[in-house]
């Protein structure tokens, strides 16, 4: 999982903030420094974590976050603000025409994930606003990437105009020639990736961008680079007028760079993550979300975004707003663990949840554990699933449910420590947020 190390650290930092009456400054610069080591370590630009470090400390040497209630919540908050900030502070929408052809070009280096993605988008795009998509193949320095643009379009349902090996520019002139004819009001150009950048490709998309004119440059980046995919952004602003980038391979084991550094660095919003080899795998990006995925707080909207897209939106929203206020209990718990189960891809949406690796191994969760905690759940009077707290102050109970349940007692123990943590970090990011995290339960 992304970021994993980074929010191991962070949390390790902060936790020795919270829950202390007073903070002196002290306090602060030892926090910081820990912070500031693991952005760097996490591949963050340096100048990027220089001046994230001194506005974190500017904002919370204040009088009032030093001598306020609750300083180290306070801490976290500013540290979870300037995270969002770095990301871009508001999510980047795409740019849409809604009386014409809209055009987009996809640019970047070879592997990036640019092809995969650009079929990503079209589908997403689709399915999200309504619109008529074509791809046209103008990587034509390699004979697999059409045929593998062709495989993307077969799968989805989409066209993919090809010329075969010809002169690109003549491919995309053509096909936004052909596309109008067919009235399709969504063109998405792959163009061609090289190893490095060289003079001749940047001239060759330069050419394509003039003539194509298009309403989003977006450059496809393997967040699993680090500070290169920075370089990489870097150069091609320079020669193109990029409206977005694209992170991919967020769902790798990528240390974090890319995506704290990118957009500070260059400008360019990140509009989009690729989050799996699966061609539904693209969300749009939320700087705020990832920034409380990296503190590790979980990806609770996107987890509500998504559920509220499988099932009832109401019982989605009455179970966010009970974690909002940490009054969750295992009625509750089995309810949200069924959601999940009809959702299906039940390890990736865990993943974002707080509290759920003291179930184990998360790629190993699956309908067998689903049964257990039904098991153990059903072994409970309806008294202790509405007050989880008779559970955790009697060894007895936990006995007879583990009895009951046919699980053994340290299973109990689980999901007992389970249920605890999703209340607690509830109720933190209950003090972090409280805009958006309202704006999101009103829907
Ligand atoms: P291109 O050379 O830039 O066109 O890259 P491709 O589209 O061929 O992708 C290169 C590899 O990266 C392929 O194996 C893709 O399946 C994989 N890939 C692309 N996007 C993602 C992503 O978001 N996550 C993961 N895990 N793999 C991805």
């Amino acid at each position: 999982m992304a970021f994993e190390d980074l929010t191991g650290r962070f949390q390790m930092a902060l936790r020795r903030l919270t829950g202390k009456a007073k903070l002196t400054e002290n306090d602060i610069d030892e926090m910081m420094r820990e912070v500031r080591l693991s952005l760097l370590e996490a591949d963050v630009n340096y100048k990027v974590v220089k001046e994230f470090t001194e506005d974190v400390k500017v904002l919370a040497y204040g009088e009032k976050i030093l001598k306020g209630l609750k300083p180290g919540e306070q801490v976290v908050k500013i540290v979870n603000d300037e995270l969002t900030k770095l990301m871009g502070e508001e999510t980047s929408e795409i740019n849409l025409k809604t009386n014409d052809m809209t055009v987009m070009l996809m640019v970047g280096l070879q592997g990036a994930g640019k092809t995969t993605t650009a079929g990503k988008l079209a589908n997403f795009i689709k399915n999200k606003h309504n619109k008529k998509p074509m791809l046209i193949a103008a990587d034509v320095y390699r004979p697999a990437a059409i045929e593998q643009l062709q495989t993307v379009g077969q799968q989805l349902g989409i066209e993919v105009y090809q010329e075969g090996l010809i002169d690109p520019e003549t491919i995309v002139k053509n096909g936004l020639k052909y596309a109008k004819e067919q009235a399709y009001d969504l063109v998405i150009i792959d163009t061609a990736g090289r190893l490095h950048i060289d003079d001749s490709m940047m001239d060759e998309i330069q050419k394509i961008e003039k003539l194509s004119k298009p309403d989003e440059v977006l450059l496809t980046v393997d967040a699993m680079t680090g500070q290169d995919a920075v370089n990489v952004a870097e150069t091609f602003n320079k020669a193109l007028n990029l409206t977005g980038c694209i992170l991919t391979k967020l769902d790798g084991d990528t240390r974090g760079g890319a995506a704290l550094s990118i957009r500070k660095m260059t400008g360019v919003p990140i509009k989009f993550s690729g989050t799996g080899e699966k061609l539904e795998d693209i969300e749009v990006f939320h700087p705020e979300r990832m920034a409380s995925r990296i503190l590790g707080m979980g990806d609770i909207l996107s987890l509500v975004e998504k559920a509220t897209q499988e099932i009832d939106e109401e019982e989605a929203l009455s179970m966010m707003e009970k974690m909002m206020t940490g009054k969750f209990n295992y009625n509750d718990l089995l309810k949200q663990m069924k959601m999940i189960k009809r959702m299906g891809k039940f390890s990736g949406i865990l993943k974002m949840m707080p509290g759920m690796k003291s179930l184990g191994n998360m790629d190993k969760v699956d309908d067998k554990q689903l049964e257990y905690i039904e098991a153990i759940v059903g072994s409970m009077t309806e008294e202790e699933r509405k007050k989880p707290e008779l559970i955790n102050r009697s060894s007895s109970r936990r006995n007879r449910i583990a009895r009951g349940s046919g699980r053994s007692y340290s299973e109990i123990n689980k999901l007992v420590d389970m249920l605890e943590k999703q209340q607690t970090l509830m109720r933190r990011m209950q003090g972090m947020n409280p805009d958006s995290l309202q704006n999101m339960a009103q829907g």
